[in-house]
């Protein structure tokens, strides 16, 4: 049976795991590195760039590379590039196919189904919007987990003690503070807070400036108008950041940085961890409000914490720690890589999920998660009437008999909403759908069964039934930013037809720089070796070359085709053969 694989799909990054030998393993991508930055781009030649290839040239390709995707899920954000559209959805599914073609190199098989995390506030439509990605990368995902509740799976929480747990999450671009708790075979998220728009890019943007500054200051030039000067102070500022987590002062080395009067200018700095808690002060302290709303809406306070575990690359910083320390009054667990423990659980759970309960790791535990936000339906005056509580815990099935308001009535529209208000209109319409076919009857005599499901996804459907006649309607969410089958299929296909072009390329280029290299070596030994040969063997080993270089020049790689392929295949070949003997002697 093929393994499931667990995906962090992060804002920054991603990370992506696998159970073997009853562990959960990070694999590492094609680069070595154990996480990828959930970066995509576009270059100008058309090629698609996803990881730190697409990070690395981000600064200089501004407008077609797309970083912190994860910001739009479930949005009707688009971004147009070359005259095509791309949905927030078929973005993720770059990464997601990137990270699953990663573990089909490392496991050297293929590989179709995943767990994907989320985080816990991820309403309805985007944990939709992240099942739908996955379809588009080709992936059966089998599961959408919150990502604290893959934390506490990491850390074997599920085995021992009953608890109520912290989880502190510093990411690259979030911060998501949740409180769970931790039963004998359930783990429930009690509250969840946070701040949308908090993490390390921050913490690397204040580097960045003081780099700026100490520039402008000594070397009166201004790296702001220089982007490839600024790309590269961007990299250096993040590095010294990562440095200072281990060490007191890190050093800012940046030789030619730029031009100044048409002599250049280099930068040499020391950073202090000192100074550098100094200028990220404010942003460590942001974390405060989140972790007491979080303990506040749990019901709960501080002491009653069993564990606070520490996740997301940010919180190797020792000024966050020391925060948290002092936040919740226990020293936060941190024995597990804090960018790579949410992608282990993932794991974990996709084990759980594919083998026999006997033999997982997991010993079988249910995930409990909640709604993030009420459910309900718009009622006569646009009044919001709840049918599901924010905090429900999933899976959900509640039925509510509604009636018609007004005489005669033969359909109604369900009007399905998200959110804390009283009035329809200050809630988010995740669905309409109308009920046809009622039987004629003066005004509150029809009954009408609305029932709301929420599986263990947290993806809803949602149907009204009118008792006397029987007839049904349903929806499975349909607002508007949510892709249709069709769309999906579509996306699908488009995605697998890049990923055989792709292929191609890839193959092309492989094979016109094997062909560069047998005709650079025929020409190199002719030039040693020709006087050995006879004019006519010299002459048929020249002609077989032309006509590889003919072959190989005809067409641009990326307009290449298979034929050409087997073409040029084919003019090495020849061009092997007639050179044999002059190689070999
Ligand atoms: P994540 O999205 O969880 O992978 O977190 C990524 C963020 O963690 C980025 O802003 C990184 O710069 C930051 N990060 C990674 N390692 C360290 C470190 N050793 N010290 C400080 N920040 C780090």
């Amino acid at each position: 049976m093929s393994k499931t694989i667990g995906i962090d799909l992060g804002t920054t990054n991603s990370c992506v795991s696998v159970v073997e030998g009853g562990h959960a393993v990070i694999i590492p991508n094609d680069k070595g590195e154990r996480t990828t930055p959930s970066v995509v781009a576009f270059t100008n030649d058309g090629t698609r760039l996803v990881g730190s290839a697409a990070a690395h040239q981000a600064t200089v390709n501004a407008k077609r590379t797309i970083s912190s995707i994860k910001r739009q899920m479930g949005t009707d954000w688009r971004v147009n590039i070359d005259g095509k559209s791309w949905t927030p959805q078929e973005i993720s599914a770059m990464i997601l196919r990137k990270l699953r073609s990663d573990a089909e190199s490392y496991l050297g098989e293929p590989v179709t189904d995943a767990v994907i995390t989320v985080p816990a506030y991820f309403n309805d439509i985007q944990r939709q919007a992240t099942k739908d990605a996955g379809a588009i990368a080709g992936l059966n995902v089998k599961r959408i987990i919150n990502e604290p509740t893959s934390a506490a799976l990491a850390y074997g929480l599920n085995t021992g003690t009953a608890q109520k747990v912290m989880v502190y999450d510093l990411g690259g671009g979030t911060f998501d503070v949740s409180v769970i708790e931790i039963g004998e075979s359930v783990i429930e998220v009690l509250a969840t807070s946070g701040d949308n728009h908090l993490g390390g890019d921050d913490f690397d943007e204040r580097v960045v400036n003081w780099v700026c500054e100490e520039a402008a200051r000594t070397q009166r030039v201004n790296l702001r108008n220089d982007l490839v000067a600024l790309a590269r102070v961007k990299e250096a500022a993040e590095q010294a950041k990562k440095e200072l987590s281990a060490a007191e002062t890190a050093q800012i080395t940046l030789p030619y940085i730029t031009q100044q009067g048409g002599a250049p200018v280099h930068l040499d700095l020391t950073l202090t961890r000192s100074k550098f808690n100094e200028m990220t002060r404010d942003l460590v302290e942001r974390t405060a409000g989140p972790v007491q709303a979080a303990l506040n809406d749990a019901g709960i306070a501080a002491s009653e914490l069993g564990r606070v575990l520490l996740v997301g690359g940010s919180t190797r910083i020792p000024a966050v720690q020391q925060k948290v320390r002092q936040l919740t009054g226990k020293e936060p667990s941190k024995n597990i890589n804090p960018d790579e423990c949410v992608a282990q659980g993932a794991a974990i759970q996709g084990d759980t999920l594919s083998s026999s309960k006997a033999l997982s790791v997991n010993k079988g535990i249910l995930l409990l998660d909640v709604t993030p936000l009420s459910l309900s339906i718009e009622t006569v005056g646009g009044v919001a009437t709840r049918l599901v509580e924010r905090n429900s815990t999933l899976p959900v099935h509640y039925s509510q008999i509604f009636t018609t308001a007004a005489p005669f009535q033969t359909s109604v529209e369900i009007h399905v909403l998200q959110g804390e208000r009283p009035m329809a209109a200050d809630n988010k319409t995740i669905g309409k759908f109308k009920l046809k076919g009622i039987k004629m009857a003066p005004a509150g005599v029809p009954q009408i069964e609305v029932t709301f499901d929420i599986d263990t996804n947290g993806i809803l459907r949602v149907s009204a039934k009118d008792m006397d006649t029987g007839k049904e309607q349903g929806i499975t969410i349909t607002a508007n930013d949510k892709m249709s089958d069709a769309e999906i299929n579509a996306a699908i296909r488009d995605a697998e037809q890049y990923a055989a072009q792709d292929q191609v390329r890839r193959d092309s280029l492989n094979i016109i720089h094997e062909a560069q290299q047998l005709m650079n070596d025929v020409e190199k030994a002719l030039d040693e070796k020709g006087k050995q040969l006879d004019k006519a063997e010299k002459k048929q080993i020249k002609d077989d070359v032309n006509a590889l270089r003919k072959l190989v020049f005809r067409k641009q790689p990326d307009k290449m085709e298979e034929s050409d392929l087997s073409a040029i295949r084919a003019g090495m070949d020849t061009l092997r053969q007639a050179a044999s003997h002059l190689m070999n002697s």
